[in-house]
């Protein structure tokens, strides 16, 4: 069950009175039993088909909740773009201009979302750790007031992300801002947004980092062991960032 999925009360709030059976069919069915199906097709996969599906049919009053969920969902900018413009020879170019209008709109967010983080972005993170441009600003460390964590604030730039690496006791992740991932070695990755929580285990192999298109910026706390809180191995590779974003 994917944590995006939230309970849909949309069609209550809508149509509750006037058309009950309706309302219960779109948010306890189709919102509650169909789209959280995520082993037999992911929640991106299926708000890909439903943009395609809603823009092919002209269905705009609707197309623009599925576009920010498809955003939400992980379909990026420039992959929504891509969509729109195969779908022009399709279903017609005047169906790819009205959907082009919404998705401007929609997929503009992201520059908003993220220039009133709480502290500044402190240094910029050296190459030996991170791949692309990264900030990071330390916040507490162990040494402080007999504090036991390392507290930092990590600004991802659009692609910036961290390299392979491992942590001693574990690793918390609290995303304040933007979207990103977050990818343990072997598995797929998983979509970071605002207000996503990642515990991370000890010593597992694992990188985060910002989407594509938009920054990230994650509070990372950690705990030291012999003096040290992660091991740095090899770099993200442009074919493995590229993968998870096909
Ligand atoms: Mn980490």
């Amino acid at each position: 069950m994917n944590d995006n999925i939230k309970k849909q009360t949309a069609g209550r709030d809508a149509l509750g009175t006037f058309a009950p059976k309706f309302a219960e069919l779109n948010d306890d069915v189709l919102f509650g039993e169909i789209w959280p199906r995520e082993a037999e097709l992911s929640a991106r996969d299926r708000s890909v088909i439903t943009v395609t599906a809603l823009i092919s049919g002209g269905n705009f009053e609707q197309l623009s909740f599925h576009l920010k969920k498809a955003k939400e969902n992980g379909v990026t900018k420039s992959e929504i773009a891509e969509i729109i413009t195969h779908l022009a020879f399709y279903v017609g170019w005047p169906k790819a201009w009205s959907a082009f209008n919404m998705a401007k709109e929609i997929y503009k967010e992201d520059k908003i979302l993220i220039d009133n983080s709480i502290w500044d972005k402190g240094e910029k993170g050296s190459s030996d750790w991170f791949t692309g441009t990264v900030w990071v600003k330390g916040l507490l460390s162990p040494d402080e007031m007999e504090n036991l964590y390392n507290i930092g604030c990590v600004t991802f730039e659009p692609c910036g992300r961290t390299l392979w690496h491992t942590h001693p006791v574990g690793q918390t992740l609290l995303v304040t801002e933007g979207r990103g991932w977050y990818q343990e070695r072997g598995k797929p990755a998983l979509l970071l947004t605002k207000g996503s929580v990642v515990a991370i285990p000890k010593e597992v192999e694992h990188w985060h980092g910002a989407a594509k298109d938009s920054k990230l910026v994650h509070i990372a706390i950690s705990n030291m062991k012999d003096g040290s809180n992660v091991t740095w191995l090899k770099s993200v590779t442009e074919g493995e960032y590229n993968d998870i974003q096909n």
